[in-house]
This record gives structure tokens, C-alpha cells and sequence, in this order.
């Protein structure tokens, strides 16, 4: 009952069921298709599977012409891959609410670029053992003209969608490495400052020249530079990934794996890829009670990470229960509200100094 199949560009193909009796009739298509999909096809001799994300407009409801229907599919065919793809989702009215507030979003943020309403805070990464403040790492946030700051969760996905975040990840790498040399050159040796990358930024052919200029431009030793990815960076474009990290290490970068625990990481490539640290993703750490009880997975993801030689974080460390708990089991940094909220540098440059920090160089 497909009377069209069409490829419309790139991986997108549209198919017209023009006798459409009830909506189930669609599901079956989408589930026939799915279904063919999922058989493995070689190709140079590896086996491949593909996977298709449908969207479903169905007329007059999600539209009277075609320009209407083909935009309302395309919407939900983006929902659909939103979704970890391999699904169908049908068109709703309030797509379109989303849709429209995200393009609000984007035209804000482009403005926010232009006019610089990016901030920076930062939040002390602290040695237990000796009570004293490491390195920071930087977090961004949008110093909106009407909302006032507005957290990166709000933010960040749609930069990513929208190309922006090569621009916004450029502003903060730039801003960062600038305020930590700051700090040096007042007497303040932090010993690295951190910096959140997110995929399309680090799979970007620029982004190594970028660190390398930062770096260069600032007068400023690479292993002062820890880089953090999550876990779905890997699993975006492996070989890219692969590729750029043994750059990076090869500069002396160190890098990170941000949210440990969350993502889906091989254990293969946790032991091959040159991480120097990993971060306990706050989950795990929320889940150590005061009497110590419900830190498996903190211990256990310690555990791993030391007998595979990388350092620990642990992330969202709010109690003085959670603390003993990291302490004991070797955390070499804790990052929380317990020893300090994310700061605003001039706030940040206060608690070294009460802290004792300044150093004579
Ligand atoms: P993240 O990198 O995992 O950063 C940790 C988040 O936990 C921060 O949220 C921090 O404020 C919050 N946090 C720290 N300690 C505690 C605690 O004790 N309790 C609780 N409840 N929260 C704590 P924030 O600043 O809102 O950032 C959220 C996420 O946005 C970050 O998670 C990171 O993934 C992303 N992000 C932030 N800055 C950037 C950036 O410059 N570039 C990119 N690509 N992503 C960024
Ligand atoms: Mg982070
Ligand atoms: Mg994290």
C-alpha cells in the first residue's frame, strides 16, 4: 500500500501512502521497514545494519498541502532520532510549541555570540588528602538580558544541534585558558584548569589547531589543559574520536571522561583510549547515604579506574558522608558543593586567597 518512495537528499527519503484507511496502516509500514532494515548487509566484507528514524504526518490533521505535511514529518522524524533512532513517532501539535521555542533559542543564542553574554564559573576541584584546591573547571553560563544567567542545560543541546556550539565552545576554551594563565601570573598555581567539549566541537577539523593556538597564544603548558568528553562523544564517529584523543595526548593535553557510569562505554576502550581521568558521574555519588551504605558503584567505578592507572573525580560531592566514603576509597579530587559552588573567577581568586594559595613565583 506505498504508492511513492523518494529519496529527498542525503539519508532522508519520504514515502506517500495515499490511500491511508486508518493510522495503523502507517505503524505497519514503518514496522515493515524497520524490520527489513534490521537484516545485516555486508560490505567489504564486514556485516553492517543500518537503522531508519520515521516520522509520521497524516493528512488533513497534520496538514492540508504538502509543504505542511512534509515539514510536520520532518519534525517528528527528528523526534524519532532524538530518541536513539529505530522508531517511528507520529506528528503532534506540540512539536511545534518545541519547535518554535528552539528557533527562539537559536536566534537568541546567535545574538548572545555576537554580543558576548557568555560567562564563566568556575568549581575547585579539591585533594582530600590535603584539603587543598587542584585545579577548576570551567563551566559556562548565559548571562541572558532577560532571563539573567541561565544554566548550560538549557542551552548547550540546542547549540549542538544548530552548529552554534563550535562558536560557544571556542568563546569558553578561550576564555578559560586566558583566566587560568590570569591566575598564574597573580601567584595563584592551580594546576590545571578543566574545560567541558562536546561532540560536534571536538569531532570538528579545527578543533586541534584551536587547542594548539590556545595554547601557543597563552604561553601555556598543555598538561594545564584537561579537556572533558562524555562518553556519547565515543560513540559518535569512533574513528574521528580515536583519532583526536591520541593527538591531544600527544600534545600532553589530559583528558577526561566526563559522567562516568551514564554513557555506554566499551570496556575495550576505556583501557586503549589515553584517558588520564575519569569522573564519577554524581549519580553515584548521590547514592552514598550518611552510614556509607549504597556506594557500590562509586567504589567500584574507583576500583576500575585505578587498577586501569587513571586518576578518579568524583563529581556532586555535597555531604561530609560522601567525602569519607571517596576519601577512603582513593578519590585523588572532589568536585562539589561540599568544599565550593561553581564561582565567578574574582569569587574564585577570593577563596584561593583565604585558602592560603598564593604562592610566590
Ligand atoms: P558537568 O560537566 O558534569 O558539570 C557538573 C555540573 O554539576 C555543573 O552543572 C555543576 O554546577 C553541577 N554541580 C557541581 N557540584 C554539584 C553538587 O554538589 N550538587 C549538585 N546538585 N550539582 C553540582 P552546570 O554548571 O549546570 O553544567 C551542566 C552541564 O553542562 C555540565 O555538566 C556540562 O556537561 C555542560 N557544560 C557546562 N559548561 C559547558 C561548556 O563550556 N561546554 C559544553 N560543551 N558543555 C558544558
Ligand atoms: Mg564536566
Ligand atoms: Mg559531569
Amino acid at each position: 500500500n506505498v504508492d511513492d518512495a523518494a529519496r529527498l537528499g542525503g539519508d532522508e527519503f519520504a514515502i506517500i501512502i495515499s490511500q491511508l484507511n486508518s493510522e495503523h496502516q502507517a505503524t505497519t509500514v514503518a514496522n515493515h521497514i524497520n524490520h527489513a532494515l534490521a537484516q545485516p548487509f555486508l560490505l567489504d566484507r564486514e556485516e553492517n545494519i543500518v537503522t531508519a528514524s520515521i516520522g509520521i504526518a497524516v493528512y488533513p490533521y497534520d496538514g492540508k498541502n504538502i509543504e505542511d505535511l512534509m515539514r510536520n514529518s520532518d519534525i517528528a522524524m527528528y523526534r524519532a532520532k532524538a530518541k536513539s533512532g529505530n522508531q517511528y513517532i507520529f506528528f503532534e501539535e506540540s512539536m511545534n510549541a518545541e519547535v518554535i521555542k528552539r528557533a527562539t533559542i537559536e536566534r537568541e543564542l546567535r545574538r548572545a555570540i555576537s554580543e558576548q553574554q557568555f560567562i564563566l564559573h568556575y568549581q575547585p576541584q579539591v585533594d582530600p588528602k590535603i584539603n587543598l584546591i587542584r585545579g577548576v573547571e570551567a563551566l559556562v553560563r548565559w548571562n541572558h538580558p532577560e532571563k539573567g544567567l541561565v544554566s548550560p542545560e538549557y542551552f548547550i543541546g540546542i547549540a549542538e544541534d544548530t552548529g552554534l556550539i563550535a562558536e560557544i565552545g571556542h568563546i569558553v576554551l578561550t576564555e578559560a585558558c586566558a583566566q587560568y594563565c590570569a591566575w598564574l601570573n597573580q601567584g595563584i598555581a592551580l594546576e590545571y584548569v578543566a574545560v567541558n567539549v562536546s561532540v560536534k566541537q571536538f569531532c570538528h577539523p579545527n578543533f586541534l589547531q584551536t587547542i594548539k593556538d590556545l595554547l601557543h597564544g597563552n604561553n601555556m603548558q598543555a598538561h594545564c589543559l584537561e579537556i572533558e568528553i562524555t562518553e556519547s562523544v565515543m560513540m559518535n564517529d569512533t574513528e574521528v574520536v580515536v583519532n583526536v584523543l591520541h593527538q591531544l595526548k600527544r600534545l600532553g593535553v589530559q583528558l577526561s571522561i566526563d559522567d562516568f557510569g551514564t554513557g555506554y562505554s566499551s570496556m575495550s576502550y576505556l583501557e586503549q583510549l589515553p584517558f588520564d581521568t575519569l569522573k564519577i558521574d554524581m549519580s553515584f555519588v548521590r547514592k552514598i547515604q550518611a552510614n556509607g551504605e549504597g556506594g557500590t558503584i562509586a567504589a567500584t567505578i574507583a576500583a576500575m579506574a585505578h587498577a586501569l592507572n587513571k586518576k578518579v573525580v568524583a563529581e556532586g560531592v555535597e555531604t561530609q558522608a560522601q567525602l569519607d566514603f571517596l576519601h577512603k576509597h582513593n578519590c585523588e579530587l572532589i568536585q562539589g558543593y561540599f568544599y565550593s559552588r561553581p564561582l565567578p573567577a574574582n569569587e574564585l581568586t577570593l577563596l584561593c586567597n583565604q585558602r592560603g594559595m598564593i604562592t610566590t613565583i
